[in-house]
């Protein structure tokens, strides 16, 4: 690996004590909130009026917003004019006002129907110029209709939309009242049309496609794919309409039953297709951000809906939930009572992306939540729904860096003892993932080299196999690695490679490190024996 170099503005602040003692603080005072965060994130909002009913479960958003304050977010910028006390005809807040007071506050007036008729206007202006701003923030792009972004702070856009999007959801007859008001004009808006993630967003994913697809592209050309996808992460119009979408799609989706109208029916399912696919996309998890994981709460607290999702392609969601979100703790409430029925109807993508976040669980993490039910179980299902094959494709993926669990579960389920015949069982799998993470560090690197590809062995020479210093065999290797020509393969030359990382033996003491052999061990004891006190001591507290 190339020494990495610090920028210097980032090495003058490194040097600064006043930078450190900020950072403290700020790290300080965004603990105290993350308690209140998660106390907020299982607020089901399920007693009470109305208003207090959307309060409770709009109080999730809010304390987000209070940890924002804390650590910064361009959610709480201003529109592009000062919000005036009375707001500009047909501007932002005007907007976002009409359509809370036509859906929270005029509900079963007369001549109501003709009110709740502007809405697809009203929220298509709304979208527009979420548009209009943020073209203008993330490229520069200048539009007339600036003078209509009148807010204070973005984010009180999304939360009041967030909270017309509740009251829809927490009162049923209200949504079909607007569903039939706003007719096929705002079934498009809600359900058809593509959420506007913007043209950076849509540059940026292509890119990136070009450059992962190009196997001789330079650092120069990944540095200016990563750019362009920092530029994009600027745009938040996904992520502040999110709320509203997700409520509305949520409530489509919770309504559905028996007596549904063929309608609701069409709703539902046109409902449950786009939050799977939002909420499984790695590109649009990026624009969309927490605010989608905010609405989907009520999927994941009813396990007989959560089933239903699951079983139409979002498992990856919930696991992704599990890892990162501020959600993380009502996931693995969720996980801990998935129903197998769950892992029906999972396409090899599906499992593909579940197993990635398993081993970004990991990775972030610590090794030993292999060995918890919830990473038992959904290693488990998967096997028992879908054989080995999605633990071996998930363990040929795992690079240098990754943790090797599925390569060792799968290699290991290959080899169970008899009796053969009768397939593993939950016991196989729970003691297979408890010996992973008790597995010392020198061994999990001999399953590590094995699985790596011959160009993965030669990048890992110094991270992998003999540790002394000056073991006479690395030299060799590292000669050979230098005369080394791209696409002459030499069979002799790899098996000797092969051999030495896989010879490896562990110190029998402290089990943290490994020789190719015993002239090598002895000669490294003098530089070792002071840490292998050291890991001794560490081990025996484990
Ligand atoms: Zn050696
Ligand atoms: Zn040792």
């Amino acid at each position: 690996m190339p020494p990495m170099s610090i920028p210097p503005e980032l090495l003058a602040s490194l040097k600064d004590d006043n930078f450190w003692r900020s950072l403290e603080a700020i790290t300080k005072k965004a603990e105290k909130v993350m308690p209140e965060l998660t106390a907020a994130s299982h607020k089901r909002g399920d007693s009470g009026t109305l208003d207090q009913r959307i309060e409770d479960r709009s109080e999730f958003a809010r304390m987000g917003m209070k940890l924002a304050a804390i650590t910064g977010s361009a959610l709480l910028d201003p529109g592009c004019v000062p919000r005036q006390q009375v707001p500009v005809p047909n501007g932002m807040t005007h907007c976002v006002d009409l359509v809370n007071k036509i859906v929270r506050k005029d509900s079963g007036r007369p001549g109501q129907r003709a009110e709740l008729a502007k809405l697809p206007y009203l929220l298509k202006r709304i979208r527009h110029l979420l548009r209009v701003f943020y073209n203008f923030k993330v490229g520069q792009r200048v539009h007339p209709d600036m003078a209509f972004c009148d807010w204070r702070q973005t984010f009180d856009v999304g939360l009041t939309l967030h909270q017309v999007g509740l009251c829809l959801q927490l009162d049923p007859p209200r949504l079909r009242a607007v569903m039939e008001a706003g007719g096929r004009e705002l079934e498009a808006f809600l359900l058809d049309e593509e959420m506007d993630v913007g043209d950076f967003r849509k540059a940026a994913m292509l890119v990136e496609q070009r450059v992962a697809a190009d196997v001789e592209a330079e650092a120069s050309e990944h540095m200016a794919a990563n750019n362009i996808e920092q530029a994009a992460g600027k745009d938040l119009a996904a992520h502040v309409m999110a709320w509203f979408y997700g409520d509305v799609s949520v409530a489509f989706i919770l309504n559905e039953g028996a007596d549904s109208t063929p309608d609701e029916k069409r709703w539902a399912q046109k409902a449950m297709k786009r939050l799977v696919r939002w909420s499984t996309s790695a590109t649009l998890r990026g624009s969309l951000g927490d605010s989608l994981t905010d609405t989907m709460r009520p999927i994941y607290w009813s396990t007989p809906v959560l089933t239903r999702f699951c079983q139409a392609g979002g498992l990856a969601a919930l696991f992704g939930d599990w890892v990162n979100s501020s959600c993380r703790d009502l996931c693995e409430d969720a996980l801990k009572e998935l129903p197998d029925t769950a892992w029906e109807k999972q396409t090899s993508a599906s499992l593909a992306a579940i197993t990635r976040e398993l081993q970004a669980k990991l990775n972030q993490e610590t090794d030993e939540i292999a060995d918890t039910p919830i990473f038992i179980d959904a290693c488990f299902s998967m096997y028992t729904h879908y054989g080995l094959a999605p633990l071996q494709k998930a363990g040929r993926r795992e690079s240098p860096q990754d943790p090797v669990v599925f390569y060792y579960l799968a290699h290991h389920l290959k080899r169970l003892p008899p009796p053969a015949n009768t397939a593993p069982q939950r016991a196989d799998f729970a003691r297979l993932l408890a010996d992973y993470t008790a597995m010392p560090l020198s061994m999990r690197k001999r399953y590590g080299w094995a699985n790596l590809t011959i160009a993965g062995r030669w990048d890992s020479l110094d991270s992998y196999g003999c540790e002394a210093e000056g073991c006479p065999e690395l030299a060799v290797l590292e000669q050979l690695r230098a005369r080394r020509v791209r696409g002459v393969r030499e069979p002799a030359v790899e098996r000797r490679l092969e051999e030495w990382g896989s010879k490896a033996m562990a110190c029998k003491a402290c089990g943290r490190v490994a020789y190719c052999s015993a002239a090598c061990q002895r000669n490294h004891w003098p530089t070792h024996k002071p840490e292998c006190l050291e890991h001794r001591k560490a081990n025996r507290r484990v």
